[in-house]
């Protein structure tokens, strides 16, 4: 099976830029960090626990819970679908999102950096890098995330949702208090 992803190294250009086909709103429910749910949440003007069951949910697997965007028939429930898809939280949106069509290769590299290959923007816009400092920001969010997580079900004796729902807690405080 070919591997829809190419790699590429810092240093490396690719011309890439979005038409807003929304193909990439479609499909697997988009993972968040503690992070990401914050600050969808302050975009609302919402509490980060109202988000929960319409907005986020979580799924359970080998005692994590991870939480992704709620979809609805396949579509992410923030995508208004119309003549042009519009992302409703954009400014706001995870950092999964920004960093489309790039993805991480793994959340301690940070000098390479993955391109989706079934991005309908690709051959389009001006060459250029990846965004690295993205990437940057998404791995450091990422590891945060999972070494709180892992601290709290491996070392405190949290329940996967319970874990999950005690470090969003602590990152909402942190967003909620930052500039
Ligand atoms: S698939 Fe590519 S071009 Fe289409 S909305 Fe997503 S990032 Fe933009
Ligand atoms: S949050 Fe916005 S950009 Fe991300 S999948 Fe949903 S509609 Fe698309």
């Amino acid at each position: 099976m070919s591997h829809p992803y190419i790699k590429i190294a810092r240093g490396g250009k690719v011309k890439v830029a979005c038409i807003r086909c929304g193909r990439c709103c479609h499909g697997p429910n988009v993972s968040l960090t503690a992070f990401d749910v914050c600050r969808i949440a302050r975009f609302m003007g919402l509490h980060w626990r109202d988000l929960r069951g319409r907005y986020v949910k979580a799924i359970i697997a080998d005692m994590i819970a991870i939480p992704v965007l709620q979809s609805v028939n396949g579509i992410c429930v923030f995508l208004e679908v119309n003549e042009r898809p519009t992302c409703t939280v954009y400014p706001a949106r995870p950092m999964k999102c920004r960093l489309y069509p790039f993805l991480p290769c793994s959340p301690s590299q940070v000098d390479v950096i993955y391109l989706d290959e079934c991005c309908k923007g690709i051959g389009t816009g001006e060459l250029a890098e990846p965004p690295w400092n993205l990437l940057e920001q998404y791995c450091s969010e990422l590891r945060i995330h999972y070494i709180r997580l892992y601290q709290l079900v491996f070392e405190k004796g949290y329940e996967p949702l319970q874990a999950l729902e005690r470090l969003i807690d602590d990152a909402y405080m942190e967003v909620s208090t930052s500039p």
